[in-house]
């Protein structure tokens, strides 16, 4: 069996943009267009492709990557949905480590919002080449010009207009293509599957002419290969701007804008055309790099269907109907249905059942996939995100996806027994298909902790546990997730040593700690020559880790410190694993006693923008909250404020803010770092927690 697309023709794309700015809308429009969805969805009828669980139709906002494919113009377009909300930046990362290129979509009115920044830095800082799809053009207050402006100042990005729209608000009709230099026209009764193609005439002719003008020089500007033809006086055809945008824009030079209304059906077609014709294949990016686990080297894997395997598995999710889908990202090589493949990263073999390709909610069982595609596998029962499946004689390890932590928790009491077990077994299949989910027994009060990045992420959690596991349980309000660490350096020792029965029980460990770096974790180290078998040395590191599940301050775990084990002893008879884990656990208590801890929280980055009138308001909110002003900046009418805030203080704020400003001020919010809470502070929770 043959590739059904050659890779020049794939493209594997997101398409990212800030909530509401009509990313779903426009997908699920590609995928009318592309002839795989024969029905029109809408978002708000809760009925659109993409959007598939649940949950995301009633709150219309994309949670989840899912992963859809079509055809357009003998092109096979993959396509990664990313989420706009913070709360999910993991899913933004993940998708955009898979993806070769993206369309920013933006709202004409909105325009560049700042979780629209966010979204377009991570993408810059993957290094993925962009169209921007300016959506909305039908709204009132609609303006495209203003967008391009704010492209340029807000993203640093050189916007390069290849469109201008027709009218605008209810008069919007279509878009002049500055390349081709005419005009498109959709049909309204046909949904937008029809469009006319006319001449330029009058007032619209001279415009385009002056932004074909700007369009040629802009290109000048950043491709050499025009510049010298632009100097030469001599004419520059169509196809060669066109080989100059599809340059500058694989070398991250430039932006193309487009502009439409995809609610109103306008615009999508062009920007399918943009998509291949701008937007680069697996060819046109730099070949995938990882670390081959035998030799330790880092090893390349360029797209070739005759090269050796090599994908990533960067999505799990449960599914109702086939277990678990395993989203995969093949890099190089090919891999049948039925067949093994070896997991790198958990050195263990695999054996793929089933290869989907995933049409929105369809899915359509293929034999066989070749480097450049994104598919579903099915049939993986030890692979999670994250993890790389490879040919068993040429093993790679890609990079995993790095999680952020959550901060934010929430308690569950099941009501029953069963609920107990189903809850268990529910979180368990949750916590597979989202590495950013923590779940956690609190010791003392036996409660069920789920943790994750955002009180909309515990929400989203909590809700499908209820609806689609059918587990009931009361929930408790949502926490800050603390930490603690470590007050000072110091060193214990413990020794554990016990009869039971016929046999001795004996281990015998000495341990030195410190506090580190904020985001270093855990480092143990092993600095005895002897004094403790080898064998034994990490059941003494797995004591320590253990220990860090709950530090002794108020039970949160203990992050940052570094551990050395610097002696020890034991028995040659009586000592075994258990005894040197149960020492190691009493020997770093006992030191965590001695130097006391400190109780961390969540600092989180905090942006607002407001109107002038109420500046004055916000700031004073934010001081009293603990807040700390980092910059501020004015945006058009607008002031912007970056701020500190610790997430403790956070809880209820769109309330506070909407109706400090009557509505008229954002925010969003991110995780920035833990923090040290203040004494008194920290006193009084941990009296609280202690209930002491
Ligand atoms: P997402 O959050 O970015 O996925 O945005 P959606 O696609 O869910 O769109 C948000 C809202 O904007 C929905 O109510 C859409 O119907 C609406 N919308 C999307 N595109 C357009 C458009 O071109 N014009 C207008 N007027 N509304 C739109």
């Amino acid at each position: 069996m043959a590739r059904q697309v050659s890779l020049q023709r794939t493209r594997n794309i997101g398409i990212m943009a800030h909530i509401d700015a009509g990313k779903t809308t426009t997908t699920e429009r590609v995928l009318y267009y592309t002839g795989v969805s024969h029905k029109m969805g809408e978002v708000h009828d809760g009925t659109a492709q993409m959007d598939y669980m649940p949950q995301e139709q009633e709150r219309g906002i994309t949670i989840t990557a899912a992963a859809t494919t079509c055809l357009w113009r003998d092109h096979r377009i993959n396509i990664l949905d990313t989420p706009g909300h913070v709360d999910f930046t993991i899913e933004v990362e993940r998708s955009l480590r898979v993806l070769d290129g993206s369309i920013a979509v933006f709202c004409s009115v909105g325009g560049v919002e700042p979780q629209s920044e966010t979204v377009w830095r991570q993408a810059d800082r993957y290094g993925v080449p962009k169209i921007a799809f300016v959506n909305k053009m039908d709204r009132i207050g609609a303006d495209f010009y203003k967008v391009m402006d704010q492209i340029k100042a807000r993203l640093g990005a050189v916007p390069l207009a290849i469109q201008l729209p027709i009218g605008s608000e209810n008069e919007f009709e279509g878009v002049v293509d500055l390349i081709d230099r005419k005009a498109i026209i959709w049909d309204d009764e046909s949904l937008g599957a029809e469009f006319r193609i006319s001449e330029l005439e009058g007032e619209l002719a001279e415009q385009a002419q002056a932004w074909r003008a700007k369009l040629v020089e802009t290109l000048a500007d950043h491709d050499d290969k025009l510049l010298e033809l632009f100097l030469s006086d001599q004419s520059i055809s169509d196809d060669e701007l066109r080989g100059a945008i599809r340059r500058a824009t694989l070398g991250l030079r430039l932006v193309p804008v487009l502009c439409g209304a995809a609610f109103r059906n306008k615009g999508i077609q062009p920007l399918l055309d943009a998509v291949v014709q701008y937007l680069p294949s697996p060819l046109d990016v730099p070949p995938i790099s990882g670390i081959n686990p035998r030799k330790e080297r880092e090893e390349q894997r360029p797209p070739d269907d005759d090269g050796p395997l090599c994908a990533l598995a960067f999505k799990v999710q449960t599914d109702s109907y086939v277990g678990q889908l395993c989203y995969l990202r093949i890099y190089s090589g090919k891999v049948k249905a039925g067949s093994s493949v070896y997991n790198a990263t958990k050195d263990r073999k695999e054996r793929i059942g089933r290869l989907l390709k995933m049409h929105a909610n369809k899915r359509e069982d293929v034999k066989e996939a070749y480097s450049g595609d994104i598919l579903a596998a099915v049939g993986l029962h030890h692979t999670i995100t994250g993890d790389t499946l490879c040919s068993m004689d040429r093993p790679i390890v890609l990079e995993g996806l790095n999680s952020p932590e959550p901060v934010i928790s929430i308690a569950i009491e099941p009501k029953t027994q069963t609920d107990q077990e189903r809850l268990s077994e529910s979180l368990a299949k949750i916590a597979v298909e989202d590495p950013t989910f923590k779940v956690r027994v609190d010791e003392e009060t036996c409660q069920t902790l789920i943790s994750g990045m955002g009180e909309l992420h515990l929400e989203i959690i909590v809700d499908r546990l209820m609806r689609e596991f059918s587990v009931k349980a009361n929930v408790g309000k949502p926490q800050v997730a603390y930490k603690e660490t470590l007050a000072a350096a110091g060193s214990a020792k413990a020794v554990y040593e016990r009869q039971t029965g016929n046999r001795g029980h004996y281990g015998k460990v000495v341990l030195e700690v410190a506090p580190t770096q904020r985001g270093s974790g855990l480092g143990f180290i092993n600095k005895t020559h002897g004094a403790v078998p080898k064998e034994f040395i990490p059941f003494v590191e797995r004591g320590v880790r253990e220990s860090l599940d709950s530090g002794t301050l108020a039970g949160y775990p203990v992050i940052d410190v570094e551990v050395k084990l610097v002696d020890g002893d034991y028995h040659d008879v009586d000592s075994n694993d258990i005894d040197f884990k149960i020492a190691a656990q009493m020997a770093f208590a006992n030191a965590a006693k001695q130097v006391g801890s400190k109780l961390l929280e969540p600092l989180m980055a905090v942006e607002i923008v407001t109107p002038e009138e109420h500046l004055g308001d916000v700031i004073g909110d934010l001081n009293s909250r603990r807040g700390r002003i980092k910059a501020m900046e004015a945006r058009g009418q607008m002031h912007v404020v970056h701020a500190e805030v610790p997430l403790a203080e956070m809880f209820g704020y769109s309330t506070d803010l909407r109706s400090q400003t009557q509505g008229r001020a954002t925010y969003t919010m991110q995780f920035d770092r833990y923090e040290e809470v203040p004494a008194q502070l920290a006193q009084e929770i941990v009296t609280r927690i202690r209930g002491y």
